[in-house]
């Protein structure tokens, strides 16, 4: 039931109760008021009756005059009841009428008072008021209807029924017009309501009203200002959070206590392998049994890690109780673990590779030690220890230059050099070994050719590619360098026409310590790093490096370095500072 309905009915039932007492007070009182004048008219006209009398005997007649043009019935009672005259009634018809003496008021006359009476009378069949007087002859009554006194009563429940029926449809309509205007002014508090709780955050009623709906009105807009800032503070929090939690390394998700994914991050999907998870249980994503068990200890309430392997990928899984369910986490310790087998093969290497010189030091240091050699052999000793120490010199030059590269603290400083006047300048710093061979350089095209690169970095490069060429290369061949500028820069190709290395090999030999044949290189001299440090300077400087090579018929190995970009030139470290020692080229 709407508002104004409820105040209507309220209205007409206070109303109706309010003219129910109303019209019972004016009856009782009209009735009282009415029935007094009544009783004293009666008295005035019984007196006049008496009066009347005089000295006459009581009879019909009397009564007819006495009554004769007034609406009054006249009475006369002998002392022993008797009605010996009336004035409704006909002389004739008098024998029959009933003795009056035990009529309440006619009892009360004939014992010397005022007699008092009212109801329907026997003999005349109307609701009479009766009034008797004592009269030394017997009792003189007088009475009239009383139906006059009741219409005047009805009549004015009349009046008074038609003046609240006037007075309700009045309070009807005006309670009718309050409720409206009170449900159009809460209406608009209404739709301001309903419009913010159906998500209109920026809706206000604005209400410039006073009184107590204005100030209903300014406290919801205020309110909703409230949540308006709070749910904008949540949004952006929630955004915060979203990226951070799509932006994590580790694999992220929600679960519930039935293993379903509620939410799972970018890694998590990743690692997976599908995109649309959530919902699905975890049971239909890994077959894993370590997952399911971190879940079901981390849904059990107790923090679990576990390691679990994944086609190809090893992974930390962490469960960690969240609610009734459990978040779990997926680290990736493929590369780690991969790292840690790469450190693991780099210590094997670099201790193997220390271990033959050292053992030849100890072996030779000795017997000089023990003071058991003579002149000539310690001599000897000595040459082949310092071999040795020679070779783990160039172990640890070559590590150290490698660690520099790998570890970013150098960076190539692009400068124009004569690429010729560089490859003359190593050849003629190699050992004297390639002249005692015959082996012959041979440097195309022989003009000069000017080409921007790290100068360091580039005879670094050129050292390792032609001790390596001269190394292999049969006695009195040819080792030819061919320079030339492209486009996209400078490309060098240094080919001997040594024993070549077979296909197997030929990409592994940029790996640190991978050599074709161990023994041999290590007899040459060589460390297995130069290739690496190598290509690690080419790649620097943006460029390849790559080897051809044909079993018996020689090795080409050719390198690129693309012309410095803008930025780079722009970059160029000042003289003073390139030459400090940490930016220095290695090895050079
Ligand atoms: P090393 O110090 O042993 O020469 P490198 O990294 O320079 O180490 O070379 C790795 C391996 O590649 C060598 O051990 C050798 O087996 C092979 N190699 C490199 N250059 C040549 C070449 N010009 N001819 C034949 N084999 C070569």
């Amino acid at each position: 039931m709407r508002l104004n309905q409820k105040i209507g009915l309220i209205l007409v039932a206070a109303l109706a109760v309010a003219f129910l007492i109303l019209s019972w007070l004016v009856d009782a009182r009209l009735r009282s008021g009415i029935d007094a004048a009544s009783r004293d008219q009666l008295r005035d006209a019984a007196q006049l009756v008496v009066h009347g009398i005089g000295r006459q005997a009581f009879s019909d007649s009397l009564a007819d005059r006495l009554a004769a043009g007034t609406a009054i019935r006249v009475t006369l009672i002998g002392r022993d009841g008797t009605v010996l005259g009336d004035s409704e009634v006909p002389a004739q018809r008098l024998p029959s009428v009933e003795n009056h003496a035990d009529r309440p008021e006619v009892r009360s006359a004939l014992a010397g008072r005022e007699g008092v009476a009212s109801r329907p009378s026997q003999t005349v069949s109307l609701k009479l008021l009766y009034l008797a007087l004592p009269h030394p002859l017997g009792v003189v009554r007088v009475s009239r209807s009383t139906g006059e006194q009741t219409s005047i009563v009805a009549r004015t429940r009349g009046i008074l029924a038609v003046g609240a029926l006037l007075t309700l449809l009045l309070v009807f309509g005006l309670s009718r017009l309050v409720t409206n205007m009170l449900a159009r002014a809460l209406g608009g508090i209404r739709e301001t309501a309903e419009a913010i709780t159906a998500g209109d955050l920026s809706r206000r009623s604005r209400s410039t009203e006073p009184g107590e709906l204005g100030a209903l009105s300014r406290s919801i807009d205020d309110m909703a200002d409230r949540i308006e800032t709070v749910v904008a503070d949540f949004r952006r929090e929630k955004a915060d959070l979203d990226a951070l939690f799509e932006s994590l390394e580790d694999g992220l998700a929600v679960l519930d206590d039935q293993q379903v994914v509620l939410r799972a991050n970018r890694a998590f999907k990743e690692i997976v392998g599908r995109g649309d998870i959530e919902g699905e249980r975890l049971t239909s994503l890994f077959r894993s049994a370590e997952v399911r068990r971190a879940a079901d200890v981390a849904i059990a309430g107790n923090h679990v890690d576990l390691e679990a392997q994944r086609r190809e990928r090893t992974l930390l899984v962490s469960g960690l109780p969240h609610g009734n369910g459990a978040l779990l986490v997926l680290r990736d310790l493929t590369a780690l673990r991969h790292l840690e087998g790469v450190r693991r093969d780099f210590v094997a290497n670099v201790s193997h590779e220390l271990k033959t010189p050292l053992t030849t030091v100890m072996g030779f240091a000795e017997p000089i030690a023990d003071g058991n050699v003579g002149p000539d052999e310690a001599s000897a000793f000595g040459r082949r220890i310092l071999h040795a120490a020679q070779r783990m010199r160039r172990l640890v030059d070559d590590l150290l230059d490698l660690s520099r590269i790998e570890t970013g603290s150098w960076r190539p400083v692009p400068e124009e050099l004569d690429v010729g006047a560089a490859v003359r300048e190593v050849w003629a710093s190699l050992a004297s070994g390639p002249e005692r061979r015959r082996i012959r350089l041979v440097i195309e095209p022989e003009e000069t050719l000017l080409a921007q690169a790290d100068a360091g970095a580039f005879l670094q490069i050129l050292r390792n590619l032609l001790e390596n060429a001269a190394r292999y290369a049969p006695d009195g061949s040819e080792i030819e360098v061919r320079a030339e500028k492209e486009a996209s820069g400078l490309r060098v190709q240094i080919t001997d026409s040594g024993p070549g290395i077979p296909p197997v090999h030929q990409e592994r030999v940029f790996e640190r310590f991978y050599r074709v044949d161990p023994a041999r290189s290590r007899e040459q001299g060589g460390t297995g790093l130069g290739l690496s440090i190598v290509k690690h300077l080419v790649k620097a400087q943006g460029g390849d490096v790559g080897i051809v090579s044909d079993i018996g018929a020689g090795t080409t190995v050719w390198f690129t370095i693309p012309v410095p970009s803008k930025a780079t030139a722009t970059t160029v470290v000042p003289k003073t500072e390139a030459t400090s020692p940490e930016e220095e080229a290695p090895g050079v």
